[in-house]
């Protein structure tokens, strides 16, 4: 039988999972079927059992079932442990699920290794902090940054992310007006302000000449995060195309133990966002 694997969420048609695991599959000629999944919003985890019963082999998790899948999990990677959310599956002998979340080692890949722009010895500034925001923090972290600053709207929820990394000294939280006179070199905005047209309340001065601007957000027009940060100087804009392929590439790494090529399907996804919108 070919080995299955599946995108479930609720929506799930808008997901772009489905053509990037194909094109994954047939550029290292690995034999696999991948599906897109719409569970009910209060049967996830039946969904995941029936699928796990018919020979699926894993599973990517989105919205809004990120910390569902967390819950379900049977053994959990040090990073989904750290983002207390999972988006990949990998089912193994006897009913086992381990839980993954690629999210964040995606965004990494894609500043350093896409956009060549080292992590090490960087002040980043992390705004929002929802589920997003959480994922990011250890694969961010483990690059050894010179301060990881996380501004949110709600300061509460950013000083409890401060807390729960506490061993790492280079942290900082707190709202966006508490950064107003520092500079940063990479400016990551996780939070959902782009989806609805907004900016975050970001003071100005706060982007290097040299900074990297990057929006988590795929899209195929500049976000309000991403105009307002040319208008400050910044030298570099980056959408989450990338991310949303590396955190794909590294599920695939899990599942088939390949870790396929990123740059031509990173291309083609902007090209099929392009003429979408
Ligand atoms: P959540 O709903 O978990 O978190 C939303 C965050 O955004 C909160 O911190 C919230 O602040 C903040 N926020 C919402 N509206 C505003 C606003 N108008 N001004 C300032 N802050 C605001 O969302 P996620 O973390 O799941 O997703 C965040 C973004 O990341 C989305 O755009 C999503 O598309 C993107 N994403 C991209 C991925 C990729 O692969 N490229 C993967 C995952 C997510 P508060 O706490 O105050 O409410």
């Amino acid at each position: 039988m070919t080995d299955t694997y599946a995108v479930i969420g609720n929506p799930i048609k808008h997901s772009q999972s489905p053509f990037i695991q194909h094109e994954f599959a047939r550029q290292t000629g690995q034999i696999m079927r991948y599906e897109a999944i719409l569970a009910a919003l209060d049967s996830f985890a039946q969904t995941v059992k029936t699928f796990q019963q018919r020979g699926g082999k894993g599973m990517n998790i989105t919205v809004p079932f990120k910390l569902e899948a967390y819950a379900l999990a049977t053994q959990l990677t040090d990073r989904a442990q750290a983002a207390q959310a999972v988006n990949t599956f990998k089912f193994g002998a006897n009913g086992t699920i381990l839980g993954d979340n690629t999210d964040g080692a995606g965004l990494v890949h894609d500043i350093e290794f896409n956009l060549g722009i080292p992590i090490a010895d960087k002040r980043i500034l992390l705004m929002g902090a929802g589920g997003a925001a959480h994922g990011a923090i250890l694969p961010l972290l483990q690059q050894h940054p010179a301060l990881l600053a996380i501004a949110n709207r709600t300061p509460a929820k950013a000083l409890a992310l401060q807390q729960q990394f506490a061993g790492h000294s280079s942290i900082a939280a707190g709202h966006y007006q508490d950064f107003a006179g520092t500079d940063f070199d990479i400016l990551i905005n996780a939070t959902s302000a782009s989806l609805q047209d907004k900016l975050p309340p970001l003071p100005a001065g706060l982007f290097k000449t040299t900074a990297l601007a990057y929006d988590m957000l795929y899209s195929s027009k500049l976000t309000p995060f991403l105009i307002f940060a040319q208008a400050q100087g910044a030298q570099h804009l980056a959408d989450g195309t990338g991310m949303l392929v590396e955190q794909a590439a590294e599920s695939f790494f899990l599942w088939r133990g390949i870790r396929p090529k990123t740059q031509t399907v990173i291309k083609q996804l902007r090209d099929k966002l392009h003429h979408a919108s």
